[in-house]
């Protein structure tokens, strides 16, 4: 039982349940957000007995231990954290001048099984916990003693097969009590499960949302991703234009660029196409190699190709900075190279 798991009502209702007054659920989420206090018995302002009473009922304020960690030169810095029944998830520190960005994981493993993706060919262990998610964010941020100003969650797993854990989660970061992230700094990124989509679009939320795309035509895209079976690309793209008119909010294309698999002319026509009349923005991935799959990313002159050309017909595009390649960090990688 984790307090990072908690939202402020339910905060409260423990407060009131152990005969303790409202307010000393601010005071106690204080310590877990602001301050960063792993331990009740450091809480200095809650009453010894709150302290004993909380550790007795089994309480804790994290479930993640660090199980590991590696850094590049850049600063990236890639996350191991073992939960309590021993499952291992990964999450990933991204610093930049402006930003301050964790990608974190809302599943152990994934039941999605993209065939480039290391977490797609472990298969599915189970959701995260609201905790377990929230609680990257809080880690690193303790970990490198600043400020997360983004979070995305891009990690293991599919956060929309998990929605409410997920979304509570994101609130939780939202929150005034909780990490204070402004909402358009949060973002979901989904692989195409087409009500959520729309389900998403109703919450009182101004958080972002990015679908991994990374193919034009079913066929490709069924190959690549399995779920578009499920949600082929003509409901997945009305789900998404539709999600941009309701909410206002330009959504991403993830587009992963393979070498001689999605990046001929045919691809960047369509892409252009899907990418037209609509309040969206094309992000251009140099795929990063996974061990035992036979991808490969495309040269850098064919990213350029496609950014320039979608620029040309005023497709809205950029080209993801490549970060912390030293420490591998893409989906499901660090477990394998720190054998753990
Ligand atoms: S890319 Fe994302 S959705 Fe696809 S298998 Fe990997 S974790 Fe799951």
């Amino acid at each position: 039982m984790e307090i990072t798991g908690l939202d402020l009502k339910e905060v409260e209702a423990l407060i009131l349940e152990l005969g303790e007054p409202r307010y000393r659920a601010r005071q106690l989420l204080d310590w877990v957000y602001k301050k960063g206090t792993d331990a009740f018995g450091e809480m200095s302002n809650l009453p010894l007995s709150l302290q004993r009473s909380l550790q007795e009922q089994g309480w804790r304020v994290s479930p993640l231990a660090v199980a590991g960690a590696r850094e590049a030169r850049d600063g990236t810095k890639k996350y191991l954290f073992r939960l309590p029944d021993g499952f291992c998830v990964e999450a990933v520190y991204i610093p930049e001048v402006k930003r301050k960005t964790v990608c974190f994981s809302t599943q152990v493993g994934c039941a999605v099984g993209c065939v480039f993706c290391a977490t797609g060919q472990q298969g599915f262990k189970r959701n995260l916990m609201v905790g377990e998610i929230v609680d990257q964010v809080r880690k690193i941020g303790q970990d490198r003693k600043i400020r997360i100003s983004h979070a995305v969650a891009m990690g293991q797993g599919e956060p929309l097969a998990n929605y409410e854990r997920t979304l509570k989660a994101i609130r939780i970061l939202n929150a005034d009590y909780g990490l204070k992230m402004a909402a358009r700094h949060l973002t979901i990124s989904t692989s195409g499960i087409v009500p959520a989509i729309y389900r998403l679009a109703t919450e009182e939320l101004q958080i972002n949302l990015a679908l991994s795309l990374h193919a034009t035509e079913d066929q490709l895209r069924s190959r690549l991703i399995p779920l578009n079976r499920t949600y082929p690309l003509a409901q997945v793209m009305k789900a998404c234009r539709d999600y941009a008119a309701q909410t206002k909010r330009r959504v991403t294309l993830e587009y992963i660029m393979i070498a001689g698999v999605n990046d001929g002319e045919a691809d960047l026509d369509r892409l252009i196409k899907l990418a037209t009349g609509w309040l969206c923005h094309v992000n251009l991935i140099p795929y990063n190699p996974v061990p035992a799959v036979p991808y490969q990313p495309s040269p850098p002159r064919v990213r350029q190709r496609f950014l320039r050309t979608l620029e040309e017909h005023k497709v809205a595009a950029s080209i993801r900075q490549e970060r912390g390649g030293e420490v591998e960090a893409a989906c499901g990688q660090l477990r394998q190279q720190l054998k753990l």
